[in-house]
């Protein structure tokens, strides 16, 4: 599969022994992967926990902490997840209601204590801005959201944070972005939203999940074309086809909209005086979708380590 390329290779980069880390550690220190959806963030933070195998990764997708939807949401599957630890990737009910950026707070929180207390280091990885934020300001105010206001985000922490901004350049992402949605549907996303369609509107308790980008694109498709008549492809008329077509486009230009917003979202944070260490992997997704080769090691990975080994040593 195309995409393969950007899973976790074994790399050349020396681990950092444990011992080092007991010494340096310090208990409030957090590292936070930022970066659009699809940046390879993931990847980096299995790749970061190999080389410093005393971390432990919270998620902050919004749509990652649900169960469910795991080809339609992107969760690293387990296989990719080299024993390493994942905290808040599939474990809450999503029929247990809305999953806020309060509740993030809270749970992350008492996650980056417990794993602190351990003298381990926690890496918060995902792309929903809110739930960082939430996360990580000293004063947070849940009925407000500051993105909507820029001159209102504090840069004002509750933990020492070493924060990693995988960025590329929009053109390349977005080809990625189209690309992947390609591989998901290879992969079994529509039969995955087939069997989460449901025909009534949603319930309020199931709203969370059902806001994944995918499931709103295809519920339109179903309730035309249920499960029911099957989705073996070649039995269609060409109406059918084309509303899959449809759902398709809509769901590569909706996954490209929200990776635009999320870009912006984290220029504000860094225009609100949050530290963000860019890190441009223009290059490797470029390689990537190129030539199937890759510079992620040169580009992204080392630079990355460099970081996070001074911000351990700090
Ligand atoms: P917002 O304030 O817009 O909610 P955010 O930073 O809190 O932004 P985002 O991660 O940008 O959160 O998610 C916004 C929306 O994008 C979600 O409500 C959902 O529709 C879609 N989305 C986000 N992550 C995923 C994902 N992993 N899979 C599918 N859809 C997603």
């Amino acid at each position: 599969m195309r995409l393969s390329i950007l899973q976790s290779q074994p790399h050349t980069i020396k681990r950092w022994p444990r011992m080092d880390a007991s010494f340096h550690r310090r208990k409030d220190k957090v590292v936070v992967i930022m970066g659009a959806t699809g940046s390879g963030k993931s990847r980096l933070s299995i790749d970061l926990a190999t080389l410093f195998p005393f971390s432990e990764i919270i998620n902050s997708d919004k749509m990652q902490v649900y169960r469910g939807l795991d080809i339609t949401t992107n969760k690293i599957p387990h296989a990719q997840r080299r024993g390493v630890p994942h905290h808040l990737l599939g474990d809450v009910d999503p029929e247990h209601g809305e999953f806020t950026p309060a509740d993030f707070r809270h749970r992350a929180g008492d996650l980056i204590e417990d794993i602190s207390s351990r003298r381990n280091l926690p890496i918060v990885v995902g792309g929903s801005n809110s739930f960082v934020h939430a996360l990580l300001v000293e004063n947070f105010d849940p009925h407000f959201n500051v993105f909507h206001n820029e001159g209102l985000i504090s840069s004002e922490l509750r933990y020492r944070c070493c924060f990693l901004w995988v960025d590329i350049a929009f053109p390349v992402l977005s080809q990625y972005l189209r690309d992947r949605v390609d591989d998901m549907l290879h992969s079994g996303m529509v039969q995955e939203l087939a069997h989460f369609f449901h025909p009534d509107p949603p319930s309020p308790t199931a709203l969370g999940l059902r806001k994944a980008i995918g499931v709103p694109e295809f519920d339109r498709f179903f309730n035309k074309y249920p499960p029911s008549m099957g989705l073996g492809l070649g039995l269609w008329d060409r109406d059918r086809d084309r509303a899959y077509r449809e759902a398709v486009r809509a769901i590569k230009d909706n996954t490209c909209d929200l990776a635009h917003r999320q870009i912006g979202k984290i220029q504000r944070l860094k225009r609100a005086g949050w530290e963000l260490r860019r890190i441009d992997a223009t290059e490797a997704f470029r390689l990537v979708l190129t030539s199937g080769s890759h510079v992620w090691e040169t580009q992204v990975l080392e630079p990355s380590v460099k970081i996070v080994k001074r911000f351990l040593m700090e």
